[in-house]
C-alpha cells in the first residue's frame, strides 16, 4: 500500500527534500530539517495525493483516515501529551503547502486542540490562565474565520469592547479574566452564526481543518494563481500538522524570520527580525515593529548563536540561499519553516559568484541560481528606493523597458531635442510613438505613452536604446495643441518634472532622485573595472556562461555607440543594423526627401550620390568598433512614405499658408509636389505593402548605392589593415527570384569596388527569413543565399495575421480568456512560428549544409525563445545590446539542458532539477 502519512520527529523523518511533489515545499523542508538534526517540533504531513482524492471524492477513505490517526497517535506519544486530554493537552498548528508556494491557500491554524477542557491544562502546563486563554481566543478567531468562513471584523468588534471596557489600548494588557470573556463572547457568535456551538471535539476539529485545507486548494483565488503562473491543476497540496511551540510564554520566548544572506544585496551578512513575546502571524501582522536580529544577541545569546549556527548550516545543506522560521520558546528554538529565498538581481548575481568562490557551488550550478531575466535589473538605471517607497504612483501603465527615468515633460520629439541641446533632461510623452520620433527618444531619459504594447514602438527602441519606457498607459490624456497631459485629476504641463519606472510601469508626477547601474558607469568607462564588485560578479558569472554555451549571441545595433555597448556586454557580433535609421539622421533628411521625390531615375541618382558618402561613413565607424566580428547589414527596409512628412501635418501647413495669405509661391508648390507623393505612395496596409526588397527591386539604383557604400567601407578598412565580413541581408524575400535579383545587383557591385579598389573583399549575401512563404520554400531559397537571419517580429506579425501595433486592441481579451497565454511578440510562438522556423533549418540545411542560421527579432533577448532557438539548432541570436547579457545566460542554460536530457550528465542533471523548481 502506498504511503500518505509522512511522519517527522525525534531526528528522523519519512521524507526528504526532494519529496516536493508529495510533501509540498514546506513539508519537505520540515522533514529534511529533522534529518540533518535542527531542532523541529515533530509532526506528520498529510501528502499531496490525498488532496486528489479528496478533490475527486469529496471525502477520504477509511484506510488514509486509519493511517492518519496513527500518525496523530505516534506524535501524541512521541511527546507525551494527547490531543484534547485535559491534563497533558497537545496543541498543533495545521498548515497548508503545496509544491510551490501560493498565495490562496488556506491559512495557518495555529493552538489547535484548545476546548472548554483542555484549556485548564494549558494553563496549568505553562503556569499562566492568562496565556491560555488567550491562545483560546487566538485559535477560535483563526478555525472560525479560516474553516467555519465567520468574517473576522466580528471578532476584532469583540475584543475592540472588552478593550475599551477594561480601559486598555492593546491586547497585551489584557489580563485572564478580560480573556475569559472575549472566549466567551466568541463562542457565542460561533453559535448565532453558524446554529451550532464552537466545535468542542478536538479530533472533529482536526478533521475539519485538514480538510478546509485540501478544499481551498480549489478556491478562486488559488485557482487564479495556478492560471497565471502555469502550475498544474493536479499537483494539489499537503497538509502539516505539527506540535505547537511557543513564541508568546513571555521574555524568554520569541518568534521571527531570516535570511541567510542579504536578499536585497545579496552581501553575506544574517539577515533577520523577530518579536519577543509573540506568536508566529504576529510578525506578519505588522501591529507591533519587529526588532533587527542583531538585537536577538543581546537579548538571547545563547538562542541567537544557535540560531546563526543553523542558519549556517542551512544554507550550506541547501547550497542556497535560505529563508525561515522560527520560535524560542523559554530560551530554547525551534525551526518551522526553511525555502530558498527570494532575491533581486544584483543579490542573485552577487550571492552565486560568492557561493561558488566559497567553494559551496559549482560554476555551472551558479548559473542555476541567476535567471536570466534578472541581468536586466543590474543594467538599468534604478530610483533612489528609500524616497521611492514614499511616494505614491498618479497612474499605472505597462512596464515596456526596465529602469527608472525623471525628466521634463515634452510632447514633440523635435522638442525634446531642442531642450536637451539646452541643458534640459525631458521625459518624451506621446499619445504613441513612430520612427520619426526617433531622434528624440534618443537624447530624452525616458519615454512615456498613453496607448499601445510590449512590442510597440516605443516599447521595442526604448529597450533597444536600453532606455527606461511605460507604455499604454490608459489613464493618460494627452493634448498636444495645448502641450499638457492630464492624469488622476491632474494636470501636468510641458516642463514639469515627472518621473517613470519601467520595471513597476509606475508614473508619478514628481521628481525622484535615480541611482545610475553600476554596470553601467563601468561600461561607459565612468567607474574603473576593479573598482567595481558588481561588474566583477557579473563578468565572472557571464564567462562561466560563456563557457556552457553553444549558441552565438550577437548584438542588434545601427550606430557605433550602440555597437561599442554591445561589444562590452559581450557581443559576438552585429546580428542586425538597419540602414533606415541612418536615413533618419537630421542632416539626412532633405536629402532622402528629394531623393524619395525625384520623378526620374536621373534625379535619384543625384541624391542617391549625396547619400553615398554619409551611408559609407556609418558603415566605416559600425567596421571599426566591431574589429573584425561579423556585421550584418540590413538593406532598406520600410516603405518610401515613413521618410516623408504625414499627409495631415502637410495639409495642415498648407492651410495655415493660405490662411496667412502668405505669397510664397515657391513654398506652395513644394508643399504640393511632397503632398502629391505622400498620396501616391499611401498605402493601405504599409505592413504587406512596397517595402522590404520589393523596394530595392523597383528601385535598383537605392540597392546599388547600399551596397557600394558597404564595399567601400570594407576596403578602407582593408587597407587599415582591419579585418571586416559584411554580411548583406535581403528583407522581406518570400519568392526566390526576388533574391536572386538582389544579389546580382549586390555582387555586381562587388565586383565593381573590388576593381576600383583593388582589394578583395569578403562578404557574404543572405536573406531575412520573415515570411511564412520563404519558410516554405527555404530549400530553393537556400540555393542562393549564404545564411537566413530568422526575423521574427515579421514572421510573427505574418503567420498571425495580427499587425503587432494593433495586437494590443484584442490580445488583453485573450490572455482573460486563455486563448493566449502568452504575448508571441515577447516569447516566440513555438507551434506555429517556431514550426516555420524549425522547417526553413530543415530546408535550408538540406541544400546548404553550411547555412549560417540566426535571428534577429525582439525574441533575441527572451530566455524562453533563445532556449527553443538553440534546440532547434541556429548558430546564433541577436538582441538588443542591452539584452546580451541575458542571452549569454539564457544560451548557457538552454545548452545545460540539453546536456541533461541526453543523459550526458549527472550533475547537470541534478543542477536542472533544481533550477526548475527554482524557477517557479
Ligand atoms: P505561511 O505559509 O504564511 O508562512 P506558515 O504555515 O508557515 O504560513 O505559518 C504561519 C505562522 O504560524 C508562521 O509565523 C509560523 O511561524 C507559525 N507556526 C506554524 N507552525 C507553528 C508551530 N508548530 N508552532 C508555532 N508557530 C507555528
Ligand atoms: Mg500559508
Ligand atoms: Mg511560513
Amino acid at each position: 500500500m502506498p504511503q500518505f502519512v509522512y511522519f517527522f520527529g525525534g531526528g528522523k523523518a519519512d521524507g526528504h527534500r526532494d519529496m516536493k511533489d508529495v510533501l509540498g515545499g514546506k513539508g519537505a523542508g520540515l522533514a529534511e530539517m529533522t534529518n540533518a538534526g535542527f531542532p523541529v517540533p515533530p509532526g506528520f504531513t498529510v501528502s499531496t495525493a490525498v488532496c486528489r482524492i479528496y478533490s475527486e471524492k469529496g471525502k477520504l477513505p477509511e484506510e488514509i483516515e486509519r493511517e492518519f490517526f496513527q500518525a496523530l497517535a505516534r506524535l501524541e506519544s512521541s511527546v507525551g501529551q494527547k490531543l484534547g486530554d485535559p491534563k497533558k493537552p497537545l496543541l498543533l498548528s495545521v498548515r497548508s503547502g503545496a509544491k510551490f508556494s501560493m498565495p490562496g491557500m488556506m491559512d495557518t491554524i495555529l493552538n489547535l486542540g484548545m476546548n472548554d477542557a483542555t484549556v485548564a491544562g494549558v494553563g496549568r502546563a505553562a503556569g499562566a490562565g492568562r496565556f491560555a486563554y488567550d491562545s483560546y481566543r487566538r485559535f477560535i478567531q483563526m478555525f472560525s474565520g479560516v474553516v467555519l468562513g465567520l468574517k473576522a471584523p466580528r471578532f476584532e468588534v469583540i475584543l475592540d469592547v472588552v478593550r475599551r471596557s477594561a480601559g486598555v489600548e492593546t491586547d497585551a494588557e489584557l489580563d485572564e479574566a478580560a480573556f475569559k470573556e472575549v472566549v466567551d463572547r466568541f463562542k457565542a457568535l460561533v453559535k448565532k452564526e453558524t446554529g451550532d456551538g464552537f466545535p468542542q471535539d478536538t479530533r472533529q476539529q482536526l478533521v475539519l481543518a485538514r480538510n478546509a485545507v485540501f478544499e481551498s486548494w480549489n478556491n478562486p483565488r488559488a485557482k487564479e494563481y495556478r492560471r497565471i503562473y502555469h502550475i498544474p491543476e493536479n499537483l494539489g497540496t499537503a497538509v502539516n500538522v505539527q506540535k505547537m511551540v511557543f513564541g508568546n510564554l513571555g521574555p524568554r520566548s520569541a518568534t521571527g524570520v531570516g535570511f541567510t544572506r542579504d536578499p536585497a544585496t545579496g552581501a553575506k551578512e544574517f539577515f533577520g527580525e523577530f518579536l519577543v513575546n509573540a506568536q508566529g502571524e504576529d510578525v506578519v501582522a505588522g501591529i507591533r515593529t519587529p526588532q533587527p536580529i542583531r538585537k536577538l544577541a543581546e537579548i538571547m545569546p545563547d538562542a541567537y548563536r544557535q540560531l546563526s549556527d543553523i542558519a549556517e548550516k542551512l544554507e550550506k545543506h541547501y547550497k542556497d540561499v535560505q529563508d525561515f522560521e522560527f520560535t524560542i520558546e523559554e530560551g530554547q528554538l525551534y525551526m518551522l519553516q526553511t525555502r530558498s529565498g527570494k532575491r533581486t538581481g544584483p543579490a542573485a548575481v552577487r550571492i552565486a559568484v560568492e557561493m561558488v568562490k566559497e567553494g559551496l557551488l559549482s560554476p555551472r550550478e551558479a548559473l542555476w541560481r541567476v535567471e536570466p531575466d534578472a541581468l536586466r535589473q543590474l543594467l538599468h538605471p534604478i530610483f533612489d528606493p528609500n524616497v521611492r517607497r514614499q511616494i505614491q504612483p498618479a497612474a499605472r501603465g505597462i512596464a515596456a523597458s526596465p529602469g527608472a527615468a525623471t525628466g521634463q515633460v515634452v510632447f514633440h520629439a523635435d522638442d525634446a531635442v531642442e531642450w536637451v541641446k539646452l541643458g534640459k533632461r525631458v521625459l518624451l510623452v506621446r499619445a504613441e510613438t513612430s520612427p520619426d520620433d526617433v531622434h528624440g527618444m534618443s537624447v530624452a531619459q525616458g519615454i512615456l505613452t498613453a496607448t499601445g504594447g510590449r512590442t510597440s514602438h516605443a516599447a521595442v527602441v526604448g529597450r533597444q536604446m536600453g532606455k527606461p519606457a511605460v507604455v499604454g498607459c490608459n489613464a493618460l490624456h494627452i493634448d498636444l495643441e495645448e502641450k499638457r497631459l492630464e492624469v488622476d485629476g491632474r494636470s501636468v504641463r510641458e516642463g514639469e518634472v515627472i518621473s517613470i519606472d519601467g520595471t513597476t510601469g509606475d508614473v508619478m508626477l514628481e521628481e525622484v532622485p535615480t541611482v545610475a547601474s553600476e554596470i553601467l558607469q563601468v561600461v561607459q568607462g565612468k567607474i574603473a573595472r576593479e573598482d567595481s564588485k558588481m561588474y566583477q560578479d557579473f563578468r565572472k558569472l557571464l564567462e562561466w556562461a560563456d563557457a556552457e554555451r553553444r549558441l552565438g549571441v550577437r548584438a542588434n545595433a545601427d550606430i557605433p555607440t550602440d555597437a561599442e555597448a554591445a561589444m562590452a556586454f559581450g557581443a559576438g557580433g552585429i546580428g542586425l543594423c538597419r540602414t533606415e535609421h541612418m536615413f533618419f539622421a537630421e542632416d539626412r533628411m532633405p536629402i532622402v526627401e528629394s531623393m524619395i521625390l525625384s520623378s526620374t531615375v536621373k534625379e535619384r541618382q543625384k541624391y542617391l550620390d549625396q547619400l553615398l558618402p554619409l551611408q559609407r561613413e556609418d558603415f566605416l565607424g559600425l567596421f571599426r568598433v566591431m574589429n573584425g566580428l561579423p556585421v550584418t547589414i540590413r538593406l532598406l527596409d520600410p516603405p518610401l512614405h515613413e521618410f516623408l512628412p504625414k499627409r495631415e501635418h502637410l495639409l495642415r501647413q498648407m492651410a495655415e499658408l493660405t490662411l496667412r495669405n502668405v505669397r510664397e509661391p515657391k513654398k506652395i508648390e513644394k508643399l504640393e509636389q511632397v503632398l502629391a507623393r505622400v498620396e501616391q505612395l499611401h498605402e493601405f496596409n504599409p505592413m504587406l505593402g512596397h517595402r522590404g526588397c520589393r523596394l530595392g527591386i523597383s528601385h535598383p539604383e537605392i540597392t546599388r548605392m547600399q551596397a557600394r557604400a558597404i564595399f567601400e567601407a570594407a576596403s578602407i578598412v582593408a587597407k587599415e589593415g582591419g579585418k571586416v565580413v559584411p554580411e548583406i541581408m535581403i528583407p522581406l524575400v518570400g519568392i526566390v527570384r526576388e533574391f536572386e535579383e538582389q544579389k546580382k545587383l549586390v555582387d555586381e557591385v562587388a565586383r565593381k569596388v573590388e576593381e576600383e579598389q583593388g582589394v578583395k573583399i569578403d562578404y557574404s549575401v543572405g536573406t531575412m527569413l520573415e515570411l511564412p512563404r520563404a519558410a516554405l520554400v527555404a530549400d530553393e531559397i537556400a540555393e542562393q543565399a549564404e545564411f537566413f537571419s530568422y526575423g521574427t517580429n515579421d514572421l510573427t506579425q505574418m503567420t498571425f495575421g495580427f499587425s503587432r501595433d494593433d495586437a494590443g486592441k484584442f490580445l488583453p481579451t485573450y490572455f482573460q480568456m486563455g486563448i493566449l497565454e502568452r504575448d508571441p511578440f515577447v516569447s516566440i510562438d513555438v507551434k506555429g512560428v517556431g514550426e516555420l522556423v524549425r522547417i526553413a533549418t530543415e530546408k535550408g540545411r538540406k541544400t546548404r549544409p553550411d547555412l549560417k542560421l540566426g535571428t534577429c527579432g525582439e525574441h533575441g533577448g527572451d530566455p524562453d525563445s533563445v532556449r527553443f532557438f538553440h534546440r532547434v539548432g541556429l548558430d546564433y541570436v541577436s538582441c538588443s545590446p542591452y539584452d546580451v547579457p541575458v542571452a549569454r545566460l539564457a544560451a548557457a542554460r538552454a545548452a545545460m539542458e540539453e546536456a541533461v536530457q541526453s543523459g550526458a550528465e549527472v550533475e547537470k542533471v541534478e543542477t536542472a532539477d533544481k533550477a526548475r523548481e527554482a524557477a517557479k
